[in-house]
Parts: structure tokens; sequence; C-alpha cells
């Protein structure tokens, strides 16, 4: 199988083909402007040190700082967080925020620790990236496994490192410390509002359709209750440890609640029946949501898909076979680089906030977010129909033609530094 970064060269690739640009503007595109690999030692509560790998990929600044969260996952490596930043590079120039992309991540299981040890492992890893972060430079933010609490701890250790304590270093912060009213539901309201404008596209509405989704963190719980509240059934969900269906719809807002407070769905009781962990996949819906990992969706469950419409809120969920079967099936798959791109732009909603001591409400935060998603959907459906290409080669084709254009231009862009006149 084509590990997650070659997923995104060819596809990269695909869209450059389509849009007749050149080879090099590819590979220049394609490749991280810088890779950084480093350890995290800590002592653990018993005594013994134990030394994590680290990394954080800038990929590509010529629009912005590079942007882009922290994963904590033992399967966290290298190509994993080249992949990640790539897609943060294109998710920020679909939705059009002057930000570029990076991403950060270490392998390790973040549930295997007590929290002195998570404090600890953050801080550490804050340690050795501070210099290379910063409110101009690279601003990070939570992503699988990361949250709130662990982006107060890293803007806490910056500040105290540089000694510029600044809220704008980081985003996805508790209120108190600097974040933003939103923040924790707008990956999921973002993919809302994309699922909205691409149903109504069709004549259609989220009212009474059935709703199955892999995976129930923070995208996958709020997308389930944003769901709920517009009138869908919400079928089907899955976490790590299980999967639960019920015809009559599960009550979104009390799973969310019961994994809120650390519950387990193998754990947990109530009037539904048990499925396969992969059957979340396949189980009868109109609209699948992928809310967990990359490479969910290969070949084989493709071919099982029964829904018409899959929401990518996780970052790389579908395989390129499983795309190439969906594509034939003529199910619409809105991609990830546009459907769970609402994260990024209440972080740079929250940077904004910051940096002009500002405070805006929580509906502020969704009028404008609802602004920025439609606009970004009718801009890549504008190219889906004039190139009769998908929703995902349509945000590509935007993505490097915003990237290229500024990489020619943007004063402050990497390629301008380059002392080469091509
Ligand atoms: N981790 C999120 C993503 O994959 C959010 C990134 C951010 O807010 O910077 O888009």
């Amino acid at each position: 199988m084509t590990s997650p970064y070659q997923h995104f060269v060819e596809t990269l690739e695909e869209a450059g083909r389509c849009l007749g640009v050149s080879a090099d503007l590819l590979r220049r595109i394609a490749t991280p402007e810088r890779v950084h690999t480093v350890s995290v030692p800590i002592k653990r509560t018993s005594g013994a040190w134990e030394i994590y790998a680290g990394y954080r990929v800038q990929h590509n600044s010529a629009r912005g700082p590079y942007k882009g969260g922290i994963r904590f996952h033992p399967q966290v490596n290298l190509d994993e967080v080249k992949a990640l930043a790539a897609w943060m590079s294109m998710k920020t120039a679909v939705v059009d925020i002057p930000l570029g992309g990076g991403k950060g991540g270490i392998t390790v299981d973040p549930h295997s620790l007590d929290d002195a040890e998570l404090e600890a492992l953050t801080r550490m890893y804050t340690n050795r990236i501070h210099r290379d972060i910063g409110p101009y430079v690279d601003i990070p933010a939570p992503d699988v496994n990361t949250d709130s609490r662990i982006m107060d701890w890293l803007a806490n250790e910056y500040g105290r490192l540089t000694g510029l304590p600044t809220p704008a270093v980081v985003t996805g912060k508790s209120i108190s410390a600097g974040g933003s009213e939103g923040r924790d539901t707008a990956t999921a309201q973002g993919g809302f509002f994309v699922l909205q404008s691409a149903l109504e596209a069709n004549g259609e509405s989220l009212a009474g359709k059935r709703v199955a989704i892999q995976g129930f963190g923070n995208a996958g719980a709020n997308f389930a209750k944003l769901a709920s509240q517009a009138g869908a059934l919400v079928v089907a969900a899955s976490d790590t440890s299980g999967a639960i269906a019920s015809e009559q719809g599960l009550p979104a807002s009390d799973l969310a609640q019961f994994k809120a407070e650390g519950g387990r769905f193998s754990q947990m009781n109530g009037e539904f029946t048990r499925i396969g962990p992969e059957e979340v996949l396949t189980y009868t819906a109109d609209i699948l949501v992928p809310s967990a990992l990359e490479d969910q969706l290969s070949r084989e469950i493709a071919t099982g898909v029964t829904a018409r419409y899959v929401l990518e809120l996780a970052n790389g969920p579908t395989t390129a076979d499983g795309d190439a079967v969906l594509e034939q099936r003529d199910v619409v798959v809105l991609p990830d680089i546009l459907a769970n791109a609402g994260g990024v732009v209440v972080s740079y909603f929250e940077w904004l906030q910051n940096v002009s001591l500002e405070r805006w409400s929580g509906n502020q935060v969704r009028t404008q977010l609802a602004d920025v998603m439609k606009n970004a959907f009718e801009a890549v459906a504008g190219i889906k129909s004039a190139r009769s290409v998908s929703y995902r080669l349509a945000a590509y084709c935007l993505a490097i033609q915003r990237i290229s254009a500024a990489m020619e231009t943007h004063p402050m862009g990497a390629e301008s530094a380059s002392p080469v006149k091509t």
C-alpha cells in the first residue's frame, strides 16, 4: 500500500496534470521546507527514563507561517507527519487563510501516561522545538489525542523558555488561556457546513438522512451532535474499542457525554446492537463520516460502502485504491482538505483574537466560519464542474494555484530566499 506521503504526492501530481503545470513546480510544492526529528526523554513516575521520538515538519510557508496540529499516537512516524503537514498546506490554501502548513507528533500512546508524565512529555517536546515555532513562524494546535490542556502547557512552556509569553504561539487553548469560543467544535462545524452546501447543490437536506460515523473523538462526537440537531439519524458509530448501531438513531449527546467522561463504547450499555469495528464503514447509511485515522477506506471497504456521500473529517481516511472505487461508484467524496478545514479556520480566528487582543463571541465565530467554508466549497465546486473532476482533485487544483501564486510573488515565501533566479 502506498504510504500517506506517497499518496499525497500522487494526488498532487494528478491534479497537476489536470492543470497542466510543470513537474518541477509540483516537486517544489510537494517537498517539505524543513523536517525536525527530536528525542523527547521523560522520567516516568516509576523512576525509569523513557525516550520518545518526536517530529515537526514545516511543509510550506509561501502563504504564511506554518500551521498545524500535534498528534500523540503510537503509529506516528515521519512519513505520516510529512503527509499531515502537506495536507495542512493544501487545507489553508483551499480555505484561503493566510497561513502555510506544518504538523508535529510524538510516537506515544498517551493513555499509557499519567497526567504528570503527559505534562512532562509536552513540555520536553516544546523545549526541543521552541526555537523553530512562534506566533509568526509556526503555530501548533491540537490533533489526534491532544487537547486544550496540552496546548496550554505548550504555550506556557514556550513563554518560559523564550521569555516572550504569548498565547498566539499555539491555538486550541482553553478559553481561560486565550482560546477561542467555538474552537472545540470547529472541525465538526466546518464539515457540517461543507456537507450542507454539497447536499443543497444536489437539492437535498440533512433531515432524515442516515449517518454512520467512524471515530468518536472531538470531530466525530461533535459532528454526531450537529447532525442529530439537524434532524439526521446517527445509525452507527465507533470508537477504538468497538462499534454500535441503532435503526432508531443513537443518542448523539449521550454518546458524546459518555466519551467526554473517558468512556469506551465496548463498556457502554444502552438500546443498540454491537457491530464489527469495520462494519460502521459499510453500514446502510446515506452519509459516511470517517473521523479517525488514515487509510480506513481501502478498496475492499470502498466496494461495500452504501453511503452516497463521504465526509472526510479525518485526515487521509481514504486510500488511493479506495478513492478510485468510490469515484467509479459515483459516491460523492468531500475531501479532507476541504471537509475538515474548519478546525484550522477557527485556529486562525483564535490567533487573530490573540494578536489583536480581542474576544469574539461564539456567534461571531460561527458566522465567519460559515462564510469561509461556504466560499471554499463554492470555489472547489466551481473547479469541479469546469474541469469535470472530483471534489478532491478540484480542491487540490485550487490549492496548487494558490500556493504556486504565493511562491512566485510572496516576499516572505521560502522560495524568494533562493539566490538562484529561475
Ligand atoms: N489538527 C487539525 C487539522 O488537522 C487542526 C490544525 C490547526 O488548527 O492548526 O486540521
